[in-house]
């Protein structure tokens, strides 16, 4: 297996890359966030309170989170439902990030990421990827830009599609997630002892793809 395990904070590019990065090598992308995403929408339409532990607990042995690949790219179910659209609402995002810290919540989708992972090479994004989900990976990145680089890409992303937004308010918000990230008990947001840390906030899209080709190619 030849898998790659990229993680970093929000924003700094972790999908955009790795789509290029599967699709110059032909091999599967992974995106794990979209599963906590899917968990949080599975609460958030059942009116469960995403920051009482016991209530998430109750709902998620009920949840069906299934992938699927259409022309290559990632389709979320939750049930028989394609949510892979309605999971990139920043609300979703927010609750996602709190039902993240919960245990029972992160083995539920790690046993189903490291399956994914023994059927094919991938490519797989996250936060925990290089430290638990592929501790093996055959290449780990760790992928980081300054919080006002991060804020300001998304920013242009949600322009483009027409969502009215304040750039403080997003960087404000990248900020209180990362801590979120770094600072919880199971899995936090870190880089593996064995990943390579590419900062991305002076680099183009182009160029970060050349450099993990680079990486992997030389391994
Ligand atoms: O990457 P994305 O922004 O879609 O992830 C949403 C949230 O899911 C993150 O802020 C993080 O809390 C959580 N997550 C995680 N572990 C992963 C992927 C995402 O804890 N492997």
């Amino acid at each position: 297996m030849k898998n790659i395990a990229i993680d970093g904070p929000a924003g700094a590019g972790k999908s955009s890359i790795a789509k290029l990065v599967a699709k110059n090598l032909g091999i599967v992308y992974v995106d794990t966030g979209a599963m906590y995403r899917t968990m949080a929408l599975a609460c958030l339409r059942d009116g469960v309170d995403t920051s009482d532990e016991q209530a998430v607990s109750k709902k998620v042995g009920d949840v069906e989170i299934s992938i699927e690949y259409i022309d290559g790219a990632q389709h979320i179910f939750l049930g028989t439902d394609d949510v892979s659209s309605e999971i990139r609402q920043e609300e979703v995002g927010k609750n996602a990030s709190l039902i993240a810290r919960y245990a029972f919540v992160r083995s539920k989708l790690v046993s189903i990421q490291q399956e994914l992972a023994t059927r094919q090479d991938v490519i797989m994004d996250g936060r925990d990827i290089g430290t638990v989900v592929l501790p093996d990976a055959y290449l780990k990145v760790f992928l980081t830009a300054s919080s006002k680089v991060r804020a300001q890409r998304r920013y242009k992303e949600l322009v483009e599609k027409g969502v009215e937004c304040d750039i403080d308010e997003i960087e404000k918000d990248i900020i209180a997630r990362d801590e979120q990230d770094m600072n919880r008990e199971v899995s936090p947001l870190k880089q593996a002892d064995d990943a390579v840390l590419v900062d991305t906030s002076d680099m183009s899209i182009d160029q970060v793809v050349s450099r993990i080709m680079e990486l992997y190619n030389a391994d």
